[in-house]
């Protein structure tokens, strides 16, 4: 009994301590995005044959104005807990939609930004004022400048409501990333069903690519699989030039990692993509 009541008295604090900051946290949330805390920073993802960067992701940075940067780890899934992912997503799509109409005019005209949506923005689709296909084709775009990216979870959804969403999505030419591939539960059927155009394989495989490991054999599958399917692979967390040359001979289509950039703000995205497109003809002359 004493040792259970030590045992309580140690841990209560600190769940205490987990749920105020918790509560805090949803508090500020709120008021962040009327008070501009938000930004949105990009990250290449790299063509591993040709070293051309046509592509990159979105992703969500949240500056508090006492806490510093705070992870999207932490606050996504509160804001998925209190509904505010909903505008939060909204906002961040119309960021990238900015970014990509200006991306399509000064790098490429086949630029593709691509998003990650919550399970939670596809549950409320009413919630939605403009259709995403009507918000890219205001700004003179086509669906095929914006990528959703989903997790494997969302296509277990026996809801019908979801799957109506993907296909919409699919028809309206807008891509269909499946991320972090190989952590979740989905099978093979479901890949086509959904028509899919991309599979991001997780960072978890890619950590500790060896020639010989399970995680390659792994890698190769996954890559077979995909392009059986007609869709094209692209490997997370490239950190080192070694897990990019097994990558690049298992005929995975695209990198993104550490190795060719971390996610940088969009005059940055600029400067990184020059500087990397140099150093791929620079080495493809020698
Ligand atoms: P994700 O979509 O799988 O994004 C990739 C994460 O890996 C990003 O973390 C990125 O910074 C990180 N990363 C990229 N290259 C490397 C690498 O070489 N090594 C390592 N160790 N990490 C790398 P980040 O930005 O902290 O985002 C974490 C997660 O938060 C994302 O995972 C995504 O699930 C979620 N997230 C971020 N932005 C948004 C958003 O706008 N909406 C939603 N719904 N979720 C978001
Ligand atoms: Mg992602
Ligand atoms: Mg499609
Ligand atoms: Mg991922």
């Amino acid at each position: 009994k004493g040792a259970g009541r030590n045992r309580y008295s140690f841990f209560t604090p600190a769940l205490q301590e987990a749920a105020q900051w918790r509560a805090q946290l949803t508090r500020d949330l709120r008021v962040a995005l009327a008070q501009d805390q938000f930004r949105v920073v990009y990250q290449p993802i790299v063509e591993l044959a040709t070293g051309a960067i046509h592509k990159a992701e979105a992703l969500l940075r949240w500056q508090h104005p006492t806490r510093g940067l705070v992870s999207p780890a932490e606050f996504i899934p509160i804001a998925e807990a209190c509904g505010l992912i909903v505008p939060l997503g909204e906002w961040v799509f119309q960021q990238a939609a900015d970014q990509v109409q200006a991306w399509c005019k000064t790098l490429s005209p086949q630029f593709q930004i691509s998003i990650n949506k919550s399970p939670v923005q596809f549950e409320n689709p009413d919630l939605q004022a403009t259709p995403w296909i009507e918000q890219l084709r205001a700004r003179g775009l086509s669906g095929e400048s914006i990528v959703v990216e989903i997790t494997e979870g969302l296509l277990l959804s026996t809801s019908a409501g979801v799957v109506e969403q993907l296909l919409t999505m699919s028809d309206d030419g807008i891509g269909v990333s499946l991320d972090d591939f190989g952590t979740g539960y989905s099978s093979l059927a479901y890949l086509q069903k959904f028509d899919i155009d991309f599979i991001k394989i997780d960072q978890s495989f890619v950590r500790q690519l060896v020639p010989g490991s399970t995680d390659l054999a792994l890698c190769q599958a996954i890559i077979a699989m995909a392009h059986a399917l007609g869709m094209k692979v692209i490997a997370e967390g490239v950190e080192t030039d070694h897990q990019r040359a097994l990558l690049s001979a298992a005929g995975c289509d695209y990198g993104q990692g550490y190795l060719f950039s971390r996610p940088v703000a969009a005059a940055e995205f600029e400067r990184v993509r020059a500087q990397l497109t140099t150093h791929t003809a620079a080495n493809a002359v020698d």
